[in-house]
């Protein structure tokens, strides 16, 4: 029997979940980790809720995924609203886990106002990766933004400090979600020419639910292309039709990447496995079974002798 290669082109994909509030959702959730860890994701990781809202949820959530599976979990952990012995009591609990990947954020405030520093805190993700460092050899992930944090004084500032997390020892970045390729490609050329050498892992959104992404992209400064809003236009009572689109942007949107040299993608997968699935495989990902199931059909009859 031939060995599948899960992941064609070298390709690498990571997943990222956030944590459930109810034992269905959480159901959920584990139904779509269980879809997707076939395709041998480079990691998983699980969010931490805005102001730490789901510290214990999130800690427990990637302590069980990596007991209980072979996926390496990476935890989210953020700044906001905590000392800095508090952010570090949590990064030691990770390790003690064996969790040893984690995705270093500032974070923002639960009621989307001004960030203000704990008094006793971390006052930015470049601090906390420093922390963490202190902390254990973790192997940390930071975000970056193609289209500029809206807390940035200007685009190269926002740069400097994304060059300031890796500097600390982020081993690399993993982008704001954004709609066109473009956007993403001309970051990564101005982010090489700033000295930026570290992978920029583009983050992937399959929007389904465009007046919700909307909103997300506002709060984020993410452009939504006119075209996007034509997509979606009366559509808002029909799912269905919204679920196909939003995988046909998606798998175009990843595609061209994909032809520009782009290996790495993250997706947010929102706890829905579909959709996600759906784009990998026409990136070129196969779980193991599914060449041989393929390859099993009357016209090809038996030769394989199986
Ligand atoms: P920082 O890198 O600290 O920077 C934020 C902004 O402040 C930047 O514009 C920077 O230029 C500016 N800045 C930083 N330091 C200084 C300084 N000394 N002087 C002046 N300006 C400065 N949020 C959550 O709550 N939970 C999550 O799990 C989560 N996961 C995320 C995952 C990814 C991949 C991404 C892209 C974002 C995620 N976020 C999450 C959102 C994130 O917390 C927010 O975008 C937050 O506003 C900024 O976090 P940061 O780590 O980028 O902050």
């Amino acid at each position: 029997m031939s060995v599948v290669t899960p992941l064609a082109d070298n390709l690498r994909v990571s997943f990222e979940f956030f944590p459930p509030k109810t034992r269905e959702t959480e159901v959920d959730l584990w139904h779509a980790v269980e879809r997707l860890a076939p395709l041998d994701p480079d990691f998983v990781s699980v969010t931490y809720g805005a102001g730490g809202s789901t510290r214990d949820r999130t800690l427990g959530l990637v302590a069980r995924m990596a007991r209980r599976t072979s996926l390496k979990a990476a935890g989210h952990l953020t700044c906001v609203g905590a000392s800095r012995e508090e952010v570090d009591d949590i990064a030691r609990a990770y390790r003690d886990a064996g969790v040893t990947r984690i995705v270093a954020l500032r974070g923002d405030t639960p009621d989307g106002g001004k960030f203000v520093p704990h008094p006793q805190g971390y006052s930015c993700a470049a601090e906390l990766v420093e922390g963490l460092m202190e902390v254990h050899d973790f192997d940390v992930s930071v975000a970056a933004y193609p289209e500029v944090h809206p807390d940035a004084a200007s685009a190269d500032a926002d740069l400097d400090n994304l060059k300031r997390k890796i500097d600390a020892g982020a081993r690399r970045a993993i982008t704001q979600f954004f709609f066109e390729a473009d956007t993403y490609l001309r970051f990564v050329e101005r982010a090489r020419k700033a000295g930026i050498t570290a992978p920029i892992v583009p983050g992937i959104l399959p929007v389904v639910n465009f007046k919700t992404a909307r909103k997300f992209a506002e709060a984020c400064g993410t452009h939504v292309p006119k075209w996007m809003e034509r997509a979606f236009e009366g559509l808002e009572d029909d799912p269905n039709t919204r679920q196909l689109i939003a995988a046909s942007l998606a798998v175009e949107l990843c595609l061209d990447l994909k032809a520009q040299g782009v290996r790495d993608f993250h997706f947010y997968t929102l706890n829905k496995a579909d959709l996600t699935y759906a784009i990998c495989h026409m990136l070129g990902a196969r779980a193991p079974g599914e060449r041989t199931r393929t390859r099993r059909t009357p016209a090809e009859g038996t030769e394989d002798g199986d």
